[in-house]
């Protein structure tokens, strides 16, 4: 069992108030808070071995690049990637969409068809567009039902020999529905497609074992997984790798420089043009271990518990409607109620200390198919307590009787 009073005292953040109230931070699926362990890490690096990575001779150079290759190697280990060069440090999932979609320009061609599912965030629907809008690919779309479910039925039969690539999340940051990854790749690897999956909200709750899912692109940000902003990761097969263009040119990423021609580095480094962001590598990697000494079985049964009482307690309320139905879900709840627009409900629940995230959650096809503006989402983390859902309820209450 967590002992969630212990874990609560490793994040500084959860002591503050806000408006007068204690803080309860319900907006996770933005983005997560950060335990004192990796605040740490960010400091030593910045007060003891700040220096540029992979060209220095001198023993700080030397230090900062010998945490930066262990953090990717923890990286590798956590997703089982079969080496550490197919990790790729990006600055986060958008940034790891737009490498592998604009490495595809060279290898799509016009006719050729590539999957969406419907509950995409904006960041893994928009650089596809512009793929098709470059090549001539075509971008269809697997529907949804009304529980928030990808209606797999209807995969099968977008399938076909012109589907060249396809893209989901694991899972949904507007609904909470987990998606049945392993059969969506399975059988785009049948039609001979590559398949991307947008892990920026499963990483928080659960471990995906790439090689065992069989998946060519795999994707995170370590922001939504107690690490810091501006740092991510791209999981792809070696042969997928090799075969996609550099995205950005610049130092680092080069074997040879001539005025006549440019010769590439190998993996990882011919992705990873520039300085890099050192401190937030090496800090992705302390929250990596950080959320493994917690460890991923005990939070995932301990959010689904939060996810049951809170979605129970909600559906208690007059005139709620919860969006993401679905019966594989993680700890999201997005809802409305009746009459009340979602902004208005979570400016008052900021004054009552509570952060919620409003709008369309930067899925706006989503909120199109729900025929709505947007919704209130309540997304839970392992540091988030029984206490806190009721303090959200008795805020949703009070919000409505203001509001109605
Ligand atoms: N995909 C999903 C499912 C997300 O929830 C997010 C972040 N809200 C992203 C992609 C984009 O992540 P980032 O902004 O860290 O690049």
């Amino acid at each position: 069992m967590l002992d969630i009073k212990k874990i609560r005292a490793d994040f500084p953040i959860l002591k503050r108030e806000v408006n007068g109230k204690p803080l309860v931070y319900l907006d996770n699926a933005a983005t997560s808070q950060t335990p004192q362990q990796v605040i740490d890490a960010i400091v030593d690096y910045y007060q003891n071995y700040n220096a540029n990575i992979h060209r220095g001779v001198h023993t700080l150079s030397q230090e900062a690049t010998d945490k930066y290759e262990q953090a990717r190697i923890k990286i590798q280990k956590h997703f089982n990637a079969a080496k550490s060069y197919e990790i790729i440090y990006t600055s986060g999932t958008t940034h790891s969409i737009n490498l592998v979609a604009n490495g595809f320009s060279e290898l799509i061609k016009k006719g050729d068809e590539v999957l969406v599912s419907a509950m995409e965030h904006h960041s893994n629907i928009v650089p596809w567009q512009m793929l098709c809008e470059r090549t001539g690919a075509v971008l269809k779309v697997i529907p949804m039902n009304q529980d928030g479910e990808l209606r797999m039925d209807a995969y099968n039969e977008l399938l076909n020999d012109k589907t060249k690539l396809v893209f989901c999340n694991h899972i949904s940051n507007a609904l909470g529905t987990i998606n049945p990854i392993e059969e969506i790749i399975e059988k785009a690897h049948k039609v001979g497609a590559a398949v991307l999956i947008d892990g920026a909200q499963a990483a928080p709750h659960l471990v995906a074992d790439v090689q065992a899912l069989d998946v060519d692109f795999y994707t995170c940000s370590a922001h939504k997984i107690c690490g810091p902003t501006g740092v991510g990761m791209l999981y792809g097969k070696e042969e997928w790798l090799n075969q996609l263009p550099p995205y950005q040119g610049g130092g680092e990423m080069i074997a040879e420089v001539t005025f006549e021609k440019t010769t590439y580095a190998d993996l990882p480094h011919k992705f990873e043009a520039g300085t890099p962001n050192i401190c937030g590598g090496i800090a992705f990697g302390a929250a990596l271990d950080y959320m493994n000494g917690i460890g991923f079985n005990e939070i995932a049964k301990y959010e689904h518990e939060l996810l049951d009482y809170a979605t129970q307690e909600l559906l208690k309320i007059d005139g709620l409607k919860i969006y993401g139905t679905a019966k594989n879900k993680t700890s999201v709840i997005s809802f409305n109620i009746e009459g009340i627009h979602p902004y208005d409900m979570g400016s008052i629940l900021d004054k009552l200390g509570i952060a919620v995230r409003t709008g369309h959650h930067c899925a706006q096809p989503i909120m199109d198919f729900f025929k709505i503006p947007g919704t209130v989402r309540a997304s839970f983390a392992f540091y988030n307590t029984r206490e806190e859902v009721d303090v959200l309820i008795a805020g949703v209450l009070k919000a409505k009787s203001m509001l109605l």
